[in-house]
């Protein structure tokens, strides 16, 4: 097994939903890499994704949090790429992240500058916004012109998401798509060997 990470799936850089979704993967061999595995990781990711300043520092509870919403992605992600309904639990915890913060600057007041308007959160609140903002993209992609692109990777034991960039496409990356030739053909093999 290879320590090279994987090439983002195709719409993992455009939308924050694919990208939380796909911050767990499980790699051939059924090692499953978890990049939300410590606070120290899941702030890292946050601050990589844009959604913290640089220099925050996340509680356990944050971490937590993060990871719940995480699951709970993966799970509406999955169930729509399968048509079937999503468990009522999961979107329930999407739509609270979603309605969790008000969305809106809010105003600020100082006397050198006056009134601003800025996205400067106590640190407290820096997770919910982050997942606010996951949520938000989240519900735009499930009901927008793309859902129909939504797809999981083919390649077991990969469960990536992404969008498929044409029809067909059935895999997150050339490895996986390179992995599922290969196990595909042995199989043809061992199909066409007689039986002893
Ligand atoms: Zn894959």
């Amino acid at each position: 097994m290879t320590n090279v990470p994987l090439p983002p799936a195709p719409g993992t850089a455009e939308h924050l939903s694919l990208a939380l979704a796909n911050s767990i993967v499980t790699l051939p061999g059924g090692l499953r890499v978890d990049e939300l595995n410590s606070p120290e990781n899941a702030t890292a990711w946050l601050i990589a994704q844009n959604l913290a300043p640089e220099g925050t520092g996340l509680l356990a509870y944050c971490q937590l949090q993060l990871a719940g919403l995480r699951e709970q992605l993966r799970e509406v992600l999955r169930s729509h790429t399968e048509g079937t309904a999503p468990d009522p639990a999961a979107l329930a915890g999407l739509n609270q992240a979603l309605t969790a913060v008000p969305s809106a600057a809010p105003l600020h007041y100082s006397p050198e500058e006056g009134l601003t308007r800025g996205r400067t959160h106590p640190l407290s609140r820096i997770v919910a916004h982050a997942m606010a903002q996951i949520a938000e993209d989240a519900a735009t992609l499930l009901t927008g012109p793309d859902a129909a692109r939504i797809a999981i990777c083919a390649a077991v034991p990969c469960d990536r998401f992404m969008l498929r960039t044409h029809a067909r496409r059935q895999w997150c990356s050339e490895r996986c798509g390179a992995r599922q030739r290969a196990s595909r053909s042995y199989a043809r093999k061992l199909d066409k060997t007689p039986a002893p």
